[in-house]
């Protein structure tokens, strides 16, 4: 089977992911939250929607066969996946993380035969300097590639409208490289033109504001730099949370309804509701990035004292759609 095809076959096992209906309550004002379970993508997470829509076009524009070498700095989700699909489909992939990554990062990515390189410098300067003199070497390039907003354009956006089927008040999602809220918000914004965009961060950071960097505990969203696919041309509100408000709504998500989700699920959530309860809206639309299995070292695991707002959040119900 040939590359592109061999891609081809696994592409059930990413995207048409089911959509949950939460119904929650704030301070007595009934939201209903409508959100995609990205967890049950091939590796466990959204970035699988990515990862094989850059190298399927890379594989259609010739810059990949089967013995390009694959590149990619990631200390998370986006590693793995390249790990997993490269295994896949018998291309080898190369991952340069932080050497501040937890064990459990390093060792998953290293089980799917990926080799992993780890640097105390930048990570993306390091992976730039590795790939300098290589021939036949591709790099994902994901905080750039405009294929990571089209995998959301083309894909998780159009599932979102035909399974909500009318349109909620607002779509909000965390920015990491920017290719979900970017693709997703530009495709429903198209479908719905009422829908309003909100673009979530965490309150220690104002990238997204073009402002300061910063550490966070909202694992996944940016920290350093503003990503070059995040742009003010798509007309949003940037929203700021508190980290262990975040935390604390994820782990009410495993704890009230059984989904076991991770740091930045809990922060979409928290974010539509607060959007919803501060415009006075009755319905948002967001992901679930990825499950809770890679944050057992992390405050996820570990008890936290929310804020008032947090604390009066109930999460009633929810249905499969
Ligand atoms: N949450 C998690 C857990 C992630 O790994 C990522 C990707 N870095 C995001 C949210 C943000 O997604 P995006 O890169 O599409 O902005």
């Amino acid at each position: 089977m040939d590359l592109k095809n061999k891609l081809n076959s696994i592409s059930t096992l990413i995207g048409n992911t089911p959509l949950v209906n939460i119904v929650c309550e704030v301070m007595g004002r009934k939201i209903n939250v409508f959100s995609k379970c990205e967890m049950y993508n091939l590796s466990g997470s959204i970035k699988d929607r990515c990862v094989i829509n850059i190298l399927d076009n890379a594989i259609m524009c010739g810059l990949v066969d089967r013995n390009t070498s694959i590149f990619e700095s990631s200390s998370g989700n986006t590693g793995i996946s390249l790990a997993s699909i490269c295994a896949y489909i018998g291309v080898k992939a190369n991952i340069v993380l932080p050497k501040n990554v937890s064990s459990e990062r390093k060792k998953i990515i290293a089980m799917y035969g990926a080799n992993v390189f780890e640097t105390e410098s930048g990570i993306r300067e390091t992976l730039n300097e590795m790939v300098k003199n290589k021939s036949n070497v591709f790099l994902l390039k994901q905080f750039e590639n405009i294929e990571n907003v089209n995998a959301h354009y083309f894909g998780t956006g159009i599932e979102i409208i035909n399974q909500c089927r009318t349109a909620p008040d607002c779509f909000c999602a965390g920015v990491g490289t920017g290719g979900t809220f970017m693709g997703v918000g530009k495709r429903l914004k198209k479908e719905w033109d009422k829908i309003e965009l909100f673009a979530l961060q965490s309150e220690n950071v104002n990238l997204l504001n073009f402002g300061n960097g910063g550490e966070h505990k909202l694992q996944g969203l940016a920290t350093e730099f503003t990503p070059d696919l995040y742009n003010k041309n798509l007309h949003h509100e940037v929203v700021s949370l508190n980290d262990n408000d975040c935390i604390y709504v994820a782990q009410q998500l495993a704890k009230k309804l059984g989904l076991g989700v991770g740091i930045t699920s809990g922060a979409n959530l928290l974010g539509v509701l607060k959007v919803c309860y501060e415009k006075n809206f009755d319905s948002g639309v967001t992901v679930f990035p990825d499950d809770n299995k890679k944050y057992l070292s992390t405050a996820l695991s570990k008890e936290i004292n929310p804020s008032k707002f947090a604390k009066n959040i109930k999460l009633i119900r929810t249905y499969v759609l």
